[in-house]
């Protein structure tokens, strides 16, 4: 059997591809590693601007209209009329965009890994079976992560990377935070993003200046200065690919993680996921589209990607950012959502 579209992937890149290439009458497969759908280490913010018009309003766990920022000098907190960001849980985003790209005529395969691919196939392992199986495509979507197979495929390497770690303790807290301690996380930060019955606790650092043993020692010293109890918890690190290099390249597209889409300088994927993903699907259903919406958000990542580079390369810049962009953020002189992905 062949299909129209094959997408390596069931994450929001994936499934938002999915659901407009089957909605247009392309023959579309998904095939998926993971047997939950949805689960993925991620600290669930969706900034507002940017998600509110793509992510159902009732998966939202949590909205936030203020947030607090701590740097090494200041403390600062930042409201607006509307939430500014909000948590979404991703097992709960994840069932609701399969089930749509599944009513849109998608057929989803989990438990499937892909381990090869050779011209217009496709060579997979379903793990219920234990069989191996082979698929034709016409067109391949790699929404299959950072560590896309299909990226190495196409002989892409993805040095500019960043690495988040998360723990998911139980409480109800208050107040969502960012901490830019540059002497502990360089460009990056820690973060406190509650949600309904529990709370998401990380940091995120480049990867380029930071390993990942170094940055959970550090996340660790802070955790126990503010009051955080991670030990006993079971955190979880991935990788977060802002590589980008392109996303089309003949008949094979690459959307998300894969494509190198999320920010260097915020670990923000679910946007760029969902925006590459459909753009991709429009460009596949019609090879004349203007991807103006992605194009956009490549101008955004491009900014931050450079920033992330200067910023690394020096902690005192690092130091010297985190204040004047807190003064600043303070002062009103930006908006939080300045450093959104969404244009
Ligand atoms: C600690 C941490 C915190 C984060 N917090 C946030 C946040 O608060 N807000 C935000 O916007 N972003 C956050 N992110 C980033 C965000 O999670 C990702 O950018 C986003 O999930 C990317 O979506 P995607 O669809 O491109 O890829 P993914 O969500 O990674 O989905 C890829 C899918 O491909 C599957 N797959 C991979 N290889 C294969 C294969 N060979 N065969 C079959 N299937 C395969 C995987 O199982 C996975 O389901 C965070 C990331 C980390 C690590």
């Amino acid at each position: 059997m062949s299909f129209d579209v094959i997408i390596v992937g069931a994450g929001p890149g994936g499934l938002a591809c999915a659901e407009i290439t089957s909605s247009q009458g392309l023959k579309t497969l998904i095939l998926e590693r993971k047997t939950i759908i949805g689960k993925k280490v991620c600290a669930g913010g969706v900034t507002w601007n940017g998600l509110v018009k793509k992510v159902p309003i009732d998966l939202f766990e949590r909205q936030f209209n203020t947030q607090y920022l701590f740097t090494r000098s200041q403390n600062v907190s930042v409201s607006a009329p509307t939430p500014i960001i909000a948590t979404v849980n991703r097992e709960k985003l994840g069932q609701q965009m399969s089930y749509k790209a599944q009513q849109a005529g998608a057929e989803i395969r989990f438990g499937c890994q892909v381990s090869s691919i050779t011209g217009n196939m496709l060579t997979f392992l379903d793990k219920t079976t234990r069989k191996l199986e082979q698929q034709k495509f016409t067109y391949l979507v790699g929404a299959d992560g950072s560590s896309s197979l299909v990226r190495r495929y196409l002989g892409l390497p993805a040095h500019d990377i960043g690495i988040g770690i998360n723990y998911q303790l139980p409480g109800n807290y208050p107040h969502m935070q960012w901490h830019l301690d540059s002497v502990l996380f360089s460009s990056g930060y820690a973060w406190v993003f509650p949600h309904k019955e529990t709370v998401s606790v990380g940091a995120y650092v480049d990867a380029r200046v930071m390993k990942a043993k170094k940055l959970k020692e550090n996340l660790f010293k802070w955790a126990e200065k503010s009051g955080y109890p991670l030990a006993g918890y079971k955190g979880e690190a991935e990788l977060i690919n802002f590589d980008y290099r392109g996303y089309h390249f003949k008949n094979i597209f690459l959307v998300g993680d894969a494509a190198g889409l999320a920010s260097g300088l915020t670990g923000e994927g679910i946007y760029p996921a969902i925006v590459s993903g459909e753009s991709v699907a429009r460009c596949i259903v019609n090879p004349k589209f203007n991807p103006v919406e992605l194009q956009n958000m490549i101008k955004n990542h491009s900014r931050h990607r450079r920033m992330v580079s200067i910023l690394g390369k020096n902690k005192f810049f690092s130091t010297l950012l985190a204040e004047l962009v807190t003064f600043c953020l303070k002062k009103k002189v930006i908006r939080f959502n300045a450093a959104e992905m969404a244009p």
